[in-house]
């Protein structure tokens, strides 16, 4: 009953394809599910602690969905995944997230 609500399987370690970006190339994955601007958030990671830009995590990206990383522990600090059931978020690998105030409307 469970199995199908896990998390599409992605590869946690080596086997990740393509090259490694920067936050910044992820950016857009996310865009569609936090309310604020993806670059202007901050991420603890839940590893090691070090609070870290968005645009200064590891993307992996062109697998089963997009991994971040942190930079310093190379921790999965949040991935995203988008099937035909829905987006997954899985955001365990972080302690934080500090989204600015967005504007209100005028
Ligand atoms: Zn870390």
């Amino acid at each position: 009953m469970t199995s199908d609500l896990s998390f599409p399987a992605a590869p946690d370690g080596g086997a990740e394809s393509g090259a490694v970006l920067d936050g910044n190339a992820a950016a857009g994955e996310f865009a569609g599910i936090l309310a604020s601007d993806p670059t202007t958030v901050t991420v603890r990671c839940g590893s090691c602690g070090v609070a870290q830009a968005f645009g200064q995590l590891q993307a992996y990206m062109g697998g089963p969905g997009t991994v971040l990383r942190c930079r310093e522990c190379e921790a999965m600090v949040a991935r995203v995944a988008r099937t035909p059931r829905g987006t997954w978020l899985d955001i365990s690998g972080s302690s934080s997230w500090l989204l600015l105030p967005t504007p209100g409307p005028a």
